[in-house]
């Protein structure tokens, strides 16, 4: 039962991607957008079904009798970045570019959309479709999760575009497949004095500067060789004369880890390293934390799903390395069980680039895919006469308050 696409459906799709391409729309700010995808499901004679989102939506498709639910989801928001592709169909709007393919990934819903439609009455449940706002902020996933969208999902699936994997490949692996992305802000406190006076004070930028040091031991002495993680410091800031030393030097950065053991970890001796050099100068500092979304870690049954329906797709599974990005997807793993995949989209540049792209060739498998992996679950699950995870829906009411997560990804 391959599900394939044909030209106009394709050239629809292309239509689509182009249009939220020329339209960006970012984080929390996706209302056109939203209004665009409701049109172009509404004509297709798709129900939008009706969870209090400000901006993004929820469909389904199927029902027509009791079984599973399966979600499919798409983020929708761009980027605050200037395009520079010079692509006829670039962004109109000054400052915002869809520069990590969102574009892509809601058009290839919308095609998944479309051929699910066209069998709906043989589908054994309920396919619901998510479309996404405010991945880029980790934000979107924690909003669609407390209007309760989860609820009852048996197995949730979703794509990335990969710049260096070549169209016609898909990227599957069992665990995990992108990173928790954490954020962190530390203040040190110095004692603001002369320059030239430096033992009447305390001076937080010397501080900071053997803090920034000794944090990069973290990876090479506190976490084992067979895993990994990243400690960048991205931004510090102090003073303001030359001739001054300041009450406070400021800096902060992210950690990135792909393993909630891992994680914890990094985030202990961070903590250690901070309060230990401080005390060693005679200071005090304090970490915040933005904790931003955990890791993406896939189901093993259901990878082995995705790749039954990358087959059925006709794509190529190829074993794709981890990416250090973080994804807010990762939330709705902890809700139900599923598969996050990264589809080749062959780009010239990596995602955020201003001159990011994708090869649009790539999108009607990616619709097919999503369109198989949809089928072949709900398949799955009404054989087995299961679904409804009951966790699911009492965490889905509980909304567990996990929608803290920052503007880290
Ligand atoms: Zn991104
Ligand atoms: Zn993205």
């Amino acid at each position: 039962m391959a599900i394939g696409i044909e030209e106009a459906l394709a050239g629809q799709l292309i239509d689509i991607r182009r249009h939220l391409h020329a339209y960006p729309e970012l984080s929390g700010e996706e209302y056109e957008t939203t209004a665009s995808i409701r049109g172009w499901l509404e004509r297709e004679g798709i129900r939008i079904a009706a969870y209090p989102l400000k901006t993004g939506l929820v469909a389904e498709i199927g029902g027509m009798r009791e079984g599973p639910v399966v979600a499919l989801r798409a983020d929708i928001d761009a980027l605050p970045i200037q395009e520079e592709t010079g692509l006829p169909f670039a962004s109109r709007r000054s400052g915002a570019m869809h520069a990590c393919g969102h574009d892509f990934h809601t058009a290839a819903l919308i095609g998944a959309a479309v051929l699910l439609k066209r069998r709906e009455a043989e589908l054994p449940g309920t396919v619901r479709l998510l479309f996404q706002p405010a991945e880029e902020k980790a934000k979107g996933a924690a909003e669609v999760i407390a209007s309760g969208a989860l609820a009852g999902v048996g197995a949730v699936f979703g794509l990335h575009n990969k710049p260096d994997l070549p169209v016609g490949t898909i990227g599957i692996r069992s665990g995990p497949i992108m990173a928790a992305a954490d954020g962190f802000a530390v203040e040190v406190d110095g004692k603001g004095t002369h320059a030239a006076v430096p033992e009447a004070g305390i001076d937080p930028l010397v501080t900071a500067a053997h803090m920034l040091t000794a944090l990069q031991s973290i990876v090479s002495r506190s976490v084992s060789s067979l895993d990994s993680a990243v400690v960048s410091v991205t931004r510090l800031s102090a003073g303001t004369s030359w001739n001054v030393i300041p009450e406070l030097a400021i800096f902060d950065g992210t950690i990135r880890t792909f393993d909630e053991g891992v994680r914890a970890e990094v985030r202990r001796r961070f903590e250690q390293v901070v309060n230990g050099v401080a005390a060693a100068f005679g200071t005090t500092a304090r970490t915040r934390w933005t904790g931003g979304p955990p890791p993406v870690v896939n189901d093993a049954r259901w990878a082995r799903t995705a790749a039954k329906a990358a087959a059925v797709a006709g794509l190529e599974v190829v074993e794709p390395r981890p990416s250090p990005a973080g994804e807010d997807f990762a939330l709705y793993l902890k809700e139900a069980p599923g598969a996050f995949v990264f589809l080749g989209t062959n780009g010239p540049r990596e995602w955020h680039h201003p001159a990011f792209d994708v090869d649009e060739s790539a999108l009607p498998g990616a619709a097919a895919y999503l369109a198989a992996v949809a089928a072949e679950a709900l398949a799955a699950l009404s054989a087995e006469g299961a679904g409804a995870g009951p966790h699911a829906a009492a965490r889905a009411e509980s909304g567990d308050g996990r929608a803290e997560a920052g503007a880290v990804t």
